[in-house]
């Protein structure tokens, strides 16, 4: 972390978990345990349904509710999909987009770009994600994977844009199987994005750019893996569906210089 330039943020991702009711109930405790520092952002992204009840319950808190997805049009023939404008008016600050659970629904490159810049045009703040698969690691292209996902993401950008967002490095291999990136591995290859937003934008841009660590983050390891410089926070997955392991985690940032 580096407070100087960025604040930090701790988001939890809940995907296809708790449904409404068990969101009141979750969001109850939550709020009991929350620290009462404020020296980070807090986020939970909940499935749409849930999102009425989530942002019912933390009014007036500091902990913002975000979406897991949205789609690219604003409006129309999209039978069963939740457009940017749906979910701001719901009371949503953030949207998870290319998640590598979506991607590996068929979600491209492409598509993400454009929900990005649906998501910044509503006033939202996407949580981009990328994350190369264990494969793809053993070979050796992981930064060459990562680059080519954020170019595409961001491609056609105005800097001012892409210092709105957040982006989440989240290795696929570490992705729900307990198998954490090591805090070097998940520093390198953060300090490798803050290059590529250099060399694509700015230096200012790279300073001020938001890049959280996902891959089976919780309790026991956040401070190591919030510790590393270029680490500005984690995307969390499984340990954000127990309110007392969420709050620990955000302690843990809290108290972080
Ligand atoms: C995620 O889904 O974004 C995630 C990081 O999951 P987990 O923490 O369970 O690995």
């Amino acid at each position: 972390m580096n407070r100087k330039y960025r604040r930090p943020l701790i988001a939890g991702n809940w995907k296809m978990n708790l449904t409404p009711s068990e969101t009141k109930v979750f969001m109850s405790r939550f709020r009991e345990l929350l620290p009462k520092g404020r020296n980070n952002d807090v986020a939970i992204c909940v499935p749409a349904v849930c999102i009425p009840a989530a942002v019912h319950a933390m009014r007036e808190s500091r902990v913002s509710i975000g979406a897991e997805n949205c789609n690219a049009n604003p409006a129309g023939a999209y039978t069963g999909e939740i457009s940017a404008s749906m979910l701001l008016d719901a009371g949503c600050k953030y949207v998870i987009l290319g998640h590598s659970e979506r991607r590996a629904m068929g979600e491209t490159d492409q598509e993400i770009h454009q929900k990005l810049l649906t998501v910044l045009d509503a006033g939202m703040t996407p949580i981009l994600c990328c994350g190369e698969s264990l494969e793809q690691r053993e070979v050796g292209v992981t930064e060459e994977w990562i680059s080519m996902q954020l170019k595409y993401a961001l491609q056609g950008l105005d800097p001012r844009d892409v210092r709105r967002l957040v982006i989440a490095y989240e290795p696929i291999w570490a992705i729900g199987t307990g198998k954490t990136a090591t805090p070097a591995q998940a520093q390198e290859v953060c300090a490798q994005i803050r290059l590529l937003i250099r060399k694509l934008f700015d230096a200012r841009t790279a300073r001020a750019a938001v890049i959280l660590y996902g891959g089976s983050m919780n309790e026991k390891n956040a401070a190591e893996l919030l510790s590393q410089p270029d680490v500005d926070g984690g995307l969390i997955g499984g340990a954000s569906l127990i309110p007392e392991k969420l709050a620990k985690i955000v302690e843990t940032a809290n108290e972080l210089e």
